[in-house]
């Protein structure tokens, strides 16, 4: 199989430029792949190759009519495969959530988030599996069956931008979307040895997000290492009028030339991270990370986040509670799967019934009560006053550090199966992500080692609001010292 997926964004780029390869032999390179691996994998819930390959031979025009006049600068991501979460709306592309509700969904419009990749020349080569509605922390909730990790394909990839973070470790492309409500990019970046970003809450436009947990919801991205994610955090970063939780600040450049100094820098080391529970080999990996970054000149410190006990209670109150009021709108009548019946009331029964999967009707109903009269106050209430309190916790850190370190999830990717009975045990798998979505920060995780099964170690960055481009030096400077993000998963076809 080609070598050329094996390509990061960096040098397809760099290969595009020189005219020694087309983005027709990336974008097919992919698509054979894709169709090699897939029967393992099952990394997307629809392929797109007929735009793929139009989006290309459009990239190598405009990359030849660049050589020929290299006048001005093409757009930063001319001729690049990538994949999108199937959450996030391609026009005239099905657009499923993972759900058969929207089996036959087909979006009129494209995110925002989206277009901008497209602007900038990306190729889109399919709609990545999920768990329904972004519900889940494995992908095992997509109502299209569970996608594999690629490390060991007994295991789950994480969720719920499973299928991204296994398209990307699975070598089908360089990079590829996903959202994060409680850790849906960061821990399947974990899970999979992956680098995955989570914005700023307002930082990118939520416009052709499919809403799950409106307050909690961010536009996020996978890709191979830091320096190939920082593109497509500036190319989707910004404001949007059709968002109006989307924030008008600038978007900082990252810069990642010049050699990995961290001196000045200051990392928090929250204890509430390091809790009894934790796999041994997450936390010894985690903490020889924060070694490493130490030695390239940070100063480490420990930091307290005293109310990150509650997120977990909090966030499975409040993203139920928003997820029961934006999935009311999946009532037969204006998206999807219709069951007729006898009357409007049976038919909204009888198609909510039949498209929605146990998860998601048990956060329509956890969140409906949560919302009831009667409940309000104290659920919905008391866990938004709680919110505060574990956002206060991250700004005063943040008045003595510049970046707080600690695990992605507890352990490495589990078992398939392992969880799916259980609820509770797969919630407490986001125990350590959920935080961050509560308190609207920023958070960049990425491999820091491998444990005894060969199975990827993540860590995660978080940052104060609006300051991305610490995380991305800090994890630059990480990646170039140690190689962790350069192993790949033995998939010989
Ligand atoms: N695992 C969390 C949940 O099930 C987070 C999912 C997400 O970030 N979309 O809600």
């Amino acid at each position: 199989m080609s070598a050329l997926t094996d390509l990061s964004v960096h040098a397809s780029l760099d290969l595009l430029r020189a005219g020694q390869v087309t983005s027709r032999e990336l974008t097919q390179a992919a698509l054979e792949r894709i169709s090699a691996l897939e029967p393992r994998l099952h990394a997307f819930l629809t392929l797109t190759p007929e735009l793929a390959l139009r989006q290309a031979d459009a990239a190598d025009l405009r990359w030849r009519a660049w050589q020929h006049d290299p006048a001005g600068d093409p757009p930063p991501l001319l001729g690049v495969p990538i994949a999108v979460k199937d959450v996030l709306a391609l026009k005239d592309v099905r657009c499923t959530c993972g759900s058969k509700i929207l089996d036959n969904f087909v979006p009129p419009y494209t995110a925002t988030a989206v277009e901008r990749l497209l602007a900038a020349g990306a190729v889109i080569v399919g709609k990545t599996n999920c768990d329904e509605y972004a519900m889940g922390s494995s992908t095992e909730n997509s109502a299209y069956g569970p996608t594999f990790n690629p490390w060991d394909t007994n295991r789950v990839p994480g969720g719920s931008s499973g299928g991204s973070a296994a398209a990307v470790a699975g070598r089908y492309v360089p990079a590829a979307l996903g959202t994060d409500t409680g850790g849906s990019v960061r821990q399947p970046a974990s899970f999979c040895g992956v680098t995955g970003l989570k914005p700023t809450y307002g930082r990118v436009s939520r416009y052709g997000l499919v809403a799950y947990g409106s307050s909690l919801d961010s536009v996020g991205a996978f890709a191979r290492s830091a320096a190939d994610l920082a593109p497509f955090f500036t190319i989707m970063a910004g404001y949007d009028t059709r968002d109006a939780t989307s924030m008008n600040l600038p978007v900082p450049k990252i810069d990642l030339d010049g050699a990995p100094d961290l001196d000045g820098m200051r990392i928090g080391v929250p204890q509430e991270y390091f809790i009894k529970g934790i796999q041994p080999e997450v936390e010894a990996a985690v903490r020889q990370a924060i070694v490493t970054l130490q030695s390239l000149g940070a100063q480490v410190r420990p930091v307290s986040l005293p109310h990150t006990e509650y997120a977990l209670p909090v966030y499975y109150l409040l993203a139920p509670a928003e997820a029961s009021a934006n999935l009311a709108r999946y009532d037969g009548v204006r998206f999807g799967l219709r069951q007729p019946a006898e009357n409007m009331i049976g038919m909204f029964k009888a198609s909510r019934g039949a498209g929605f999967g146990p998860e998601v009707k048990r956060r329509i109903m956890l969140g409906t009560y949560a919302l009831s009269a009667g409940y309000y106050d104290a659920y919905y209430g008391q866990a938004q006053k709680v919110r505060t309190l574990i956002k206060r916790d991250f700004e005063q850190a943040f008045e003595i550090v510049d970046a707080i370190a600690a695990p992605v999830a507890p352990t490495t990717a589990f078992r398939i199966g392992e969880h799916t009975d259980d609820p509770l045990a797969m919630y407490l798998e986001d125990v350590f992500t959920l935080p961050a979505n509560l308190a609207g920060v920023p958070g960049l995780a990425f491999p820091v080692g491998f444990d005894r099964r060969s199975l990827p170690i993540g860590m995660q960055l978080m940052g104060p609001h609006f300051r991305e481009e610490i995380l991305f030096r800090l994890a630059h400077a990480y990646q170039q010292a140690t190689g962790w993000h350069l192993r790949q998963p033995d998939l010989s076809i």
